[in-house]
């Protein structure tokens, strides 16, 4: 594939659109790289893509709009074709397998369960306690990222092929597994474009 015909594609749905539009351009720049960000609003547009990013938002609301707009199963064909996808919180949520819910328990919620892993929704709590924290993720440095949680998943439990890439007072809050890669915290909302570019260098790999 050329660089110059990269096209990344940040699902449209509800949620941090515009964020990870904005990093993902800056992480191009800093690749020095060409390419477009493309809004995934419906099946046409996954087609016109090389990665997917699935960002922060409300699951539940997303879940059921993947549903009726027919992709929930195009995405999971999209990923399992080896094509890169990066979830951020609510994007964590929406890919694993299995979600709880401390209120309700388990949820019935509609997920893409692409990944091994069983998350537990709104784990540090709500909007209230947001909060930022320095993270190691040795895959991106030395240099320590800046973690913002807004009412962010946990990986309470993972498969053998998922790979936990980043803990928080000993709980997992990024994991890899091939070509998806998931946060718990919102790598959006920070200048730090390391994560998209590690994202963009999968995508061109
Ligand atoms: N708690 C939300 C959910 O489960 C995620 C919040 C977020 O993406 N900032 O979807």
């Amino acid at each position: 594939m050329s660089n110059s015909n990269m096209r990344i594609g940040v699902l449209a749905l509800q949620g941090a659109i515009e964020e990870h539009v904005s990093m993902t351009k800056l992480a191009f720049k800093s690749l020095k790289l060409e390419g477009e960000v493309l809004w995934v609003k419906n099946l046409e547009h996954l087609e016109e893509i090389q990665g997917l990013i699935i960002p922060g938002g409300e699951s539940t609301v997303m879940g059921r709009l993947l549903e009726t707009s027919g992709l929930l199963s195009a995405i999971k064909k999209f990923a399992n074709e080896s094509k890169p996808v990066l979830g951020t919180c609510s994007g964590m949520v929406l890919l694993a397998k299995e979600v709880y819910d401390r209120v309700v328990g388990k949820t019935s919620q509609p997920t893409l369960k692409l990944m091994d892993i069983t998350v537990e929704r709104n784990a540090f709590g709500r909007q209230g306690e947001s909060f930022e924290e320095d993270l190691e993720i040795q895959l991106l440095g030395e240099k320590k990222f800046k973690g913002v949680f807004i009412r962010s998943p946990v990986v309470q439990s993972l498969g053998d092929n998922v790979k936990p890439i980043c803990y928080l007072n000993g709980r997992i809050v990024a994991v890899q597994q091939q070509n998806i890669l998931a946060t718990s915290f919102h790598p959006e909302l920070t200048d730090d474009t390391r994560l998209h570019e590690f994202f963009l260098k999968k995508v061109t790999k």
